[in-house]
């Protein structure tokens, strides 16, 4: 068997390899498209189920929209058209003739959204009106990679629409803090929340926010985001509603997403050398039990024993690899690859002492627990590393974040090493834009810490502070 590419050595070829051995997906012979395999999909759809109740939580009900756009929608919101034109794939043909409007192939559903919103809506009873829709959209990247970057992709669009600015401020809020607390309680992982620049905000947006992530070399991954659309949308489809006074009033939007992308993201901020590091919360299999017999006659006292043992686990998703063409060891690696949370070992003298062995993915710790404490030691392991893996990410997060007043400092390090910077930002876009072409390194998001200072940049006063990183 092959191994895997340490971390140290070069993390994106570890990236690589260890989505392809870890069985969550594979390449397609469609460029950029992803094939994600049964393990893969039920990391997602645990994601999904995890999700959809948070997002029911806002009173928000499920939708469905067709996945084809046709070019009129599309073209009405100038500022959308322009952001996302050149990654739009357009149906010409169907049927076996030419089309008389061509189709965009959605690559996100506000304009499809807004059109048919117009119709949904008359009056201030109608509002607010929130909807999400889990689908796949098509933007055709450049450059590819699995589950970060893929022309294809799968998310959940969330829209809503209220009567007022400070309502639909609230929204954006609401989605961005469920994303947070989603992606600290079920991912394990630490986040910035802010708002993004007017240069990273989403095409046609008033502003945007995002919740940005640490991964283990030190990049930044943007988790998922949550916008105001401002008036504009709703404007250029001609949503409107009638207020109590009988006033005619245009409503405010928000749309919110996460997407497959949240994968890429659990991989590179747990995974080790030896492969996925899954969160017990969120892992398809939360324990392996792997049984080692020499002979017939130990192999069935092992299956007796076993059975006894896993009428004690009700409530975790496990599995028994009883694969007999696999030595222990091989299965030992091979499970550890795919990042499932602890193994549980029954060997001969296990089952004769009434004990087994469990083993941390983890951190690698091992320990022996008798029969009769096996159901609480598990739950307590599984909760242990749930936390461990947040505590981790947290504090990497946080030694990893440095304050910079001196860009040349500033410069010389990032051209080093990867990490985030909190700096002092006067607002300028200049600013902004020279950072990148120095540096490679974006701004995220911004900061709560509203201290004055002066601009890393051009050293005029400035009362935001915001985060730099390189980012996926
Ligand atoms: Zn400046």
């Amino acid at each position: 068997m092959s191994k895997l590419t340490p971390q140290s050595k070069d993390f994106s070829k570890w990236y690589n390899e260890v989505v392809l051995m870890a069985d969550l997906a594979d390449y397609s012979d469609v460029k950029g498209c992803m094939i994600i395999k049964p393990y893969g999909y039920a990391l997602w759809e645990n994601i999904q189920k995890a999700l959809d109740e948070k997002i029911k939580q806002l009173g928000v009900e499920n939708v469905y929209l067709p996945l084809f756009i046709p070019e009129s929608y599309f073209k009405k919101e100038a500022e959308h058209i322009e952001g996302f034109a050149p990654e739009v794939a357009w149906v010409t043909h169907a049927g076996g003739k030419k089309l008389e409007e061509r189709l965009a192939i959605r690559p996100t559903s506000e304009t499809i959204m807004y059109h048919t919103f117009a119709k949904w809506i008359s009056s201030y009873r109608d509002l607010p009106l929130k909807v999400n829709q889990w689908a796949n959209v098509v933007r055709w990247e450049m450059r590819t990679r699995l589950f970060l970057r893929t022309t294809e992709f799968l998310w959940q669009e969330g829209h809503t629409l209220h009567t007022t600015k400070a309502e639909a401020d609230q929204m954006v809020l609401d989605a961005l803090m469920m994303y947070k607390d989603f992606i600290n309680d079920y991912l394990a992982i630490q986040v910035l929340a802010g708002q993004k620049s007017a240069a990273e905000k989403f095409a046609g947006a008033l502003y945007t926010t995002g919740v940005e992530a640490i991964m283990k070399d030190g990049k930044a991954l943007q988790m998922g985001t949550s916008h105001s659309l401002g008036q504009a949308f709703a404007k250029t489809f001609d949503v409107k509603f009638l207020d109590q006074d009988g006033k005619e009033q245009t409503p405010w939007p928000t749309s919110w997403g996460v997407s497959t992308r949240m994968i890429g993201g659990l991989i590179m901020a747990h995974g080790d050398d030896r492969g996925l590091i899954l969160p017990p919360k969120i892992a398809p299999i939360q324990i392996v039990i792997i049984p080692i017999w020499k002979d017939m006659a130990e192999k069935s006292k092992i299956e007796k024993y076993i059975n006894q043992i896993t009428k004690q686990l009700t409530d975790v998703e496990f599995k028994i690899d009883w694969d007999d063409t696999k030595s222990p060891g091989w299965k030992f690696y091979q499970w550890e690859m795919k990042g499932v949370p602890l193994r549980v070992e029954v060997g001969p003298k296990d089952e004769k002492e009434k004990q087994v062995i469990i083993v941390r993915r983890d951190n690698g710790e091992k320990e022996k627990v008798q029969f009769n404490r096996i159901k609480d030691k598990i739950a307590k392991t599984l909760d242990d590393i749930q936390a461990s893996l947040l505590k981790i990410n947290s504090e990497f997060l946080e030694n990893n974040t440095k304050n910079y007043n001196n860009y040349d400092k500033y410069k010389k390090d990032i051209n080093e090493k990867n990490f985030f910077a909190l700096v002092h930002w006067c607002g300028d876009p200049k600013c902004e834009i020279k950072i990148k072409n120095d540096t490679k390194a974006t701004i995220r998001v911004d900061s709560s810490k509203k201290k004055k200072g002066k601009c890393i940049i051009c050293g005029q006063e400035a009362n935001t502070m915001v985060y730099l990183a390189k980012a996926y």
